[in-house]
C-alpha cells in the first residue's frame, strides 16, 4: 500500500511548568538557576515526616488553563503516588492525578496553515482528555564515572495537557502546539519556552488504512523539547510505520527515542 492509503493519528501529552514563584508542595523558590541543591527543603526532599501543603496557586492556574480549553473543572480531585526508582526523584515517587485529575474533557482550537498567504488556514478543535497536576524531578548530570543530581527543580509544579488521539498530520499538531503555547502563556499560566524546557511532549503516533475506525499500535515518543524536533520525528515515525506494515512486520507497542542528531527514532523499551 502507498502512504496516501494510511491515516496517521497522532495524540499529544504535554508538561508545561506553571509560572508560579513557589514550587507545588512547598516554600522553595522555582527561579531557575542557583547553586545547585540550594532551592530545597525537607518538603521536597522528603524527609519523614515532612508536610507537603498544596499551593493554592498552582492550583488556581490549572483550573484557569482548564477553562481556557473548554474542560470541565471537577469539584473533587486527588493526588495519587507514581512509584518509580530513580535517582532524579528524591521521594521515589512522584505526586501526580491518576483517576481524579483536576479538568477532563475541553478542546483546543487551531489554524491549519492556508493555502495561500491571502486567505485564513482551516480552523478545528483538537479534543483533550485531561488536564492533571504533577510535580517535577531534579536534574542529573552524568559523567564517564559518577553522576550529579541537583534537586533545585524536583517539586516544581507542572500541568500534564493530555489530548485525544486526534491529530492526523504534522503540520495538525504544530498548529496545536502553536495555540496551546500562545493559550497559556497570554493567561500568564506559563511561559512555555520549549528551549528552556518549560514545555516539554510525548508524542503518541499510530497508522491505520484510511477509512478504518480501528486504532493502529502505538509508539510514545518521550520528552520532546523543540517543535521542529516533534514534527521530524513524527514524520520519521510514520515513514518508519508504513515500511515496517508494507513489509509485513507488525507494529509492537513501545516507547522510542528521537535522535535529533540522526533524525531517526530508536527503540528504548517495549510496553
Ligand atoms: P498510556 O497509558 O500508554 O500513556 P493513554 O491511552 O493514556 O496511553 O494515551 C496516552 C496518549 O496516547 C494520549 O495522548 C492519547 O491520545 C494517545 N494515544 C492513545 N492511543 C493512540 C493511538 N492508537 N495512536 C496514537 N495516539 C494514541
Ligand atoms: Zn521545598
Ligand atoms: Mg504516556
Amino acid at each position: 500500500m502507498l502512504r496516501e492509503d494510511y491515516e496517521m493519528v497522532i495524540g499529544l501529552e504535554v508538561h508545561a511548568e506553571l509560572s508560579t514563584k513557589t514550587k507545588i508542595f512547598c516554600s522553595c523558590p522555582t527561579e531557575f538557576g542557583g547553586e545547585p541543591n540550594t532551592h530545597c527543603c525537607p518538603v521536597c526532599m522528603a524527609m519523614p515526616g515532612a508536610l507537603p501543603v498544596l499551593n493554592k496557586r498552582v492550583v488556581e492556574y490549572a483550573i484557569k488553563a482548564g477553562l481556557a480549553t473548554n474542560c470541565n473543572i471537577t469539584r473533587v480531585s486527588k493526588n495519587d503516588r507514581k512509584n518509580y526508582f530513580y535517582p532524579d526523584s528524591p521521594k521515589n515517587y512522584q505526586l501526580s492525578q491518576y483517576d481524579q485529575p483536576l479538568c477532563l474533557g475541553g478542546n483546543v482550537e487551531i489554524e491549519l496553515p492556508a493555502a495561500n498567504r491571502a486567505e485564513m488556514g482551516e480552523h478545528r478543535l483538537v479534543k483533550l482528555t485531561r488536564i492533571h497536576l504533577e510535580e517535577d524531578v531534579g536534574k542529573l548530570t552524568h559523567f564517564a564515572h559518577d553522576s550529579l543530581v541537583d534537586y533545585n527543580r524536583a517539586g516544581t509544579p507542572l500541568m500534564e495537557i493530555v489530548s485525544e488521539p486526534d491529530m492526523h498530520s504534522s503540520d495538525e499538531v504544530f498548529a496545536y502546539l502553536t495555540s496551546l503555547r500562545n493559550t497559556i502563556s497570554a493567561a500568564g499560566i506559563s511561559d512555555c519556552d520549549m528551549e528552556k524546557g518549560q514545555m516539554r511532549c510525548d508524542v503518541n503516533v499510530s497508522i491505520r488504512p484510511v477509512g478504518s475506525e480501528k486504532f493502529g499500535v502505538k509508539v510514545e515518543m518521550k520528552n520532546i523539547n523543540s517543535t521542529s524536533h516533534v514534527r521530524n520525528c513524527i514524520d520519521y515515525e510514520i515513514r518508519r510505520q508504513i515500511d515496517c506494515i508494507t513489509k509485513g512486520i507488525p507494529i509492537v507497542q513501545e516507547t522510542r527515542r528521537y535522535d535529533a542528531q540522526l533524525g531517526i527514532t530508536q527503540s528504548m523499551r517495549s510496553k
